[in-house]
């Protein structure tokens, strides 16, 4: 007992406990209290000096997207709705069941039609499913999975009668659905050499036949199956019996809609077992659940014919020759949820750099002896933590935003080289982009102490459910070799003559110069004016990438005679990865340099510029052991850009807390005490019942 508490106290401290636990519990349920943004922190101390004078409002509308508003209007909806939001203590199945109410909530309640969008502007599906992802990123995936997996590939991979027919039930959820491609031995990517379900055409009965053949063919993993979806696209081998000498024929990998549930009782349809996958380590609003089939029948019109049919009497047609192709042609019809992955990615680690930049400008520690403590982001090493993944996330944001408008294009206009640019660039992107979102993720966590580890903050929940966006949707080490294997494509018909690439066209002009020796005049410049050149930097990436290239080329040329394609492929596999990464970086910072070009306020542009800069001068810094080894620059070159790096660091510190708001994040999703600035403490105090 507390030794100043009365006696009359002594009946209290259990009504205390209570109204406290009850204050906490309304606090976790009900969002924390908004604040009008509160004016700019006042810089402290050391990092006074030279601070760059931008229109953070112009630089803000800059970087708004087209859908601010649709995106405002997710986010109002369930702000006015606590009972709505997801509370930071909930078990599985609670959290399972909120996921539902809220999906259901948004689609029936708000009248908002993520479903449509797909078709009428994928632009505004992609920034719906941000907004959304912001509520809570479980529900981001169970809107991403119903919308773009099981209804994409609906609209993507069957043909009209299939819209027809199931476009109003996926539209207002009376069809929740599944994408069932994973097999508990097989992850997505490899669906063409080792998917094991069958889909057994029956000539008599006019239906396939589904059947899980064993164990290791079971569909793992699968989001809506444990609890609440009704239909599935199940990926099978189309097996055609031909009753003839020739046996059965495998035509290939296809996408069947196959209904799991009974649309009425729910009830799980006869032939077909579901399991719960469980408990997982982040996405817990989402039921993953693992599905066996037995003889499973379903009419022949449930196959998805666009790449391939069968007719009544068994034959089957299809405008692509061969197994490869038609597997080709489908992958690349489910390119939306990559690109959906890549930008919501970019959302959460703005999210996440705010809170941690917010955090470290009213933080305060040790400052020189006997005078005033200094900001932590006054310290070099958190100035290292977080300038340069401030400036990725700008870069990113660019990069995300083209991606998604390349993406809407092609959906227009199925513009050939616009496809095959944009399956490079999904792939690459979203590999790239989640990789470095969930590192970074780890990396604010830290750069926020302790109080980054309290659960309200929202660096642990982003932390886990973001991570297995480097894994699903195809894995990054997996699609980053898809990239190499594009660019490897891309160099062989730039010297057979072919087109190239939209993204690669500078290849054509210039990879005799980027493979040329570097030029040892150069190679020494070291002004800031030359540093700071966008061509100096985009030719540096472009180098490293050229180099990459031909050198991966030379290899895998050496290893094959020897090793077979296989086992060449293999021994340059990090090679690859590395050739991958670069390229992408390479189109990174292009976008950048086009958007710093183009945006129209001249204050916005010097603030963008400087940014960018860090950006290209800390990857190039990064990698300066390769830029060494081929002398691209001199040992003075190099000592420069690490000052100028260090430099513009500094700078961007000055001005981070600006920057940070010119994401124009909604209080809402940045819900977070440690990113209320000034009021941070006293959020935190009052959440813990003071
Ligand atoms: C929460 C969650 C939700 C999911 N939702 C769905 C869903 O709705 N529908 C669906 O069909 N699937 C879903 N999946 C499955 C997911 O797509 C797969 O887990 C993913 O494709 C990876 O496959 P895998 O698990 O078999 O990993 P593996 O392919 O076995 O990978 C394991 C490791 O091996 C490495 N590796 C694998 N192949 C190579 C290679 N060729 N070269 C170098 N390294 C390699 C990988 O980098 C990885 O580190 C989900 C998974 C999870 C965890």
């Amino acid at each position: 007992m507390n030794p100043n508490q009365t006696v009359e106290d002594e009946s209290q401290p259990s009504i205390t406990a209570m109204t406290r636990r009850i204050q906490r519990l309304s606090i976790h349920l009900t969002p924390l209290p908004l604040f009008q943004p509160s004016p700019q922190l006042n810089m402290l101390t050391c990092a006074k000096a030279n601070k760059l004078e931008f229109d953070k409002g112009s630089l803000s509308s800059y970087m708004r997207g087209k859908y601010r508003e649709s995106q405002e209007k997710v986010l109002e909806f369930f702000k006015s709705r606590p009972y709505l939001q997801t509370p930071i203590e909930i078990s599985m199945n609670e959290h399972r069941e909120l996921c539902m109410r809220q999906l259901m909530a948004l689609v029936r309640e708000a009248k908002i039609k993520p479903f449509r969008y797909i078709v009428e502007d994928p632009a505004k599906y992609f920034a719906i499913a941000e907004a959304v992802g912001n509520i809570d990123i479980s529900l981001g995936i169970k809107l991403g999975v119903h919308c773009s997996l099981w209804g994409g590939s609906v609209l993507n991979l069957g043909t009209k009668k299939h819209r027809d027919k199931y476009f109003d039930g996926i539209d207002n959820l009376d069809y929740l659905g599944c994408f069932a491609m994973t097999e508990l031995h097989h992850g997505e990517l490899c669906f063409h050499c080792g998917l094991q379900t069958i889909a057994t055409f029956d000539r008599i009965t006019d239906e396939f036949i589904i059947d899980t053949p064993n164990d290791g063919a079971i569909k793992w993993w699968i989001g809506n199956a444990a609890v609440h979806g009704k239909f599935a696209t199940v990926f099978a081998k189309l097996i055609l019996t031909t009753h003839d000498s020739k046996g059965d024929s495998d035509m290939g990998v296809h996408g069947f809609i196959v209904p799991i549930r009974d649309l009425k009782t729910h009830q799980t349809l006869p032939g077909i077992e579901i399991h719960d996958c469980g408990h997982k380590i982040g996405l817990n609003g989402v039921d993953n659940g693992a599905l066996r089939f037995c003889s499973v029948r379903i009419p022949r019109d449930n196959l998805l014919n666009r790449f391939g049919d069968v007719s009544r009497d068994g034959k089957y047609t299809s405008s692509l020759p061969t197994i490869n192709k038609r597997f080709a042609a489908m992958l690349g019809e489910l390119v939306g949820g990559r690109v959906g992955l890549a930008s919501s990615s970019v959302g959460f680690l703005k999210i996440a750099v705010t809170i941690a930049v917010r955090y470290s400008l009213l933080r305060q520690q040790f400052g020189p002896p006997k005078q005033p403590e200094v900001s932590i982001l006054d310290y070099q090493s958190h100035q290292h933590k977080l300038m340069p993944m401030l400036a990725s996330t700008y870069a990113f944001h660019f990069a995300t935003r083209d991606l998604v408008d390349k993406y809407s294009e092609i959906k227009k206009t199925h513009n050939e080289q616009l496809v095959g640019d944009v399956h490079a660039l999904s792939a690459g992107l979203k590999s790239y982009v989640t990789s470095y979102t969930a590192k970074s993720l780890s990396t604010c966590r830290e750069a926020c102490g302790g109080h980054g580890y309290a659960a309200v903050n929202r660096l642990g929940s982003l932390r886990n459910d973001h991570d297995i966006f480097q894994t699903f949707e195809g894995d990054n080490t997996v699609l980053l070799q898809q990239v190499a294997g594009d660019l490897l494509k891309q160099y062989k018909d730039k010297f057979q003559g072919g087109p190239l690439s939209v993204t690669w066209n500078y290849l054509r002009e210039s990879m005799n110069t980027y493979l040329s020796q570097p030029n040892p005049v150069t190679a020494r410049w070291e002004s800031a004016d030359h540093l700071r050149d966008p061509k100096f930097q985009l030719d540096a990436f472009r180098y490293r990438t050229s180099r990459l290239l031909q050198s991966a080329v030379a290899r895998l040329r050496k290893h094959s005679k020897t090793h077979g394609s296989f086992g060449a492929w293999n021994r340059c596999l990090n090679h690859l990865l590395t050739l991958a990464e670069s390229f992408i970086e390479s189109v990174i910072l292009a976008k950048f340099i086009e958007a710093v070009q183009n945006c129209p306020d001249a204050s916005s542009r010097a603030a963008l510029k400087l940014v960018c800069d860090l950006y290209a001068l800390d990857r190039i810094w990064n990698d300066i052991g390769t830029y060494r080894n081929v002398d691209y620059v001199a040992p003075n070159k190099a000592k420069a850009i690490h000052k100028l790096t260090e430099y513009l660091s500094f700078q961007v510190r000055n001005i981070a807390g600006e920057l940070v708001d010119a994401f124009d994040l909604p209080p809402y999703v940045t819900r977070a005490p440690l990113a209320m600035k000034s009021e941070a403490y006293a959020q935190y105090t009052q959440l813990v019942g003071f």
